[in-house]
């Protein structure tokens, strides 16, 4: 079977992604399975950027094909902060609670047509010769009203999703990964392949 290296050491991640490229033709692996252990500095202007380089590292170093993505969230109220910082956003080490409690201070008061946000995620598929092609997803939603929901991660509890009126935490994992920015960009992706295997 071909071989798909994921450029990701995150476990959660790696589950989701084994799942939905399980019938690809392609057997995907994680930089830990792969034997892999690097640093890459993700200092690109967009999500697509940011995926490119990361995969395009891994494919180069490898000679294999790599896989990578980056997301975020955007908040349409502050010009979509925090998109491509959203890890860094209020330090890396910061605690979620803070980063969910400052955004919705300042949404405080902001009516609910004007919190819109989205979840957004660019998956990037590279060859060893340099060349890459990405996929671009999202979820749309709102900035709730307050901290909701236990599953999840990130700003899960405060992203509400319209059609359930819950929470990106509130939903099981299930529920998330049928509609999910990267779910569905892995998807589109997954496509890509099979169509040109
Ligand atoms: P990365 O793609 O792993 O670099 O993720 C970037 C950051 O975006 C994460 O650390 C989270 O802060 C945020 N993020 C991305 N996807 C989600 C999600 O599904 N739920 C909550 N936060 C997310």
């Amino acid at each position: 079977m071909k071989k798909i290296i994921f450029a990701t050491s995150n476990e959660g991640k790696m589950k989701e992604i084994r799942l939905i490229m399980q019938d690809s033709g392609y057997e995907v692996v994680s930089l830990k399975e792969a034997g892999i252990s690097v640093d890459i500095v993700e200092d690109g202007t967009t999500f697509e950027e940011n995926a490119v380089i990361k995969a395009s590292a891994i494919a180069k170093l490898t000679g294999e094909l790599a896989m990578a993505d980056d997301s975020g969230l955007e908040v349409d109220y502050m010009d979509k902060a925090p998109g491509i910082y959203s890890a860094r956003f209020l330090g890396e080490d910061t605690d979620y609670t803070i980063k969910n409690t400052y955004i919705l201070d300042k949404l405080k008061d902001v009516p609910r047509e004007k919190r819109t946000a989205r979840f957004v995620c660019a998956i990037a598929l590279a060859k060893p010769d340099g060349t890459a092609i990405t996929r671009r997803e999202t979820i749309e939603g709102y900035i709730g009203y307050e901290i909701r929901g236990e599953n999840g991660f990130g700003y899960d509890p405060i992203f509400m999703v319209p059609e359930f009126e819950k929470t990106t935490a509130e939903l099981t994992i299930e529920e998330k990964n049928k509609i999910s920015h990267r779910a569905k960009a892995l998807r589109a992706m997954k496509e890509e392949l099979t169509a040109n295997a």
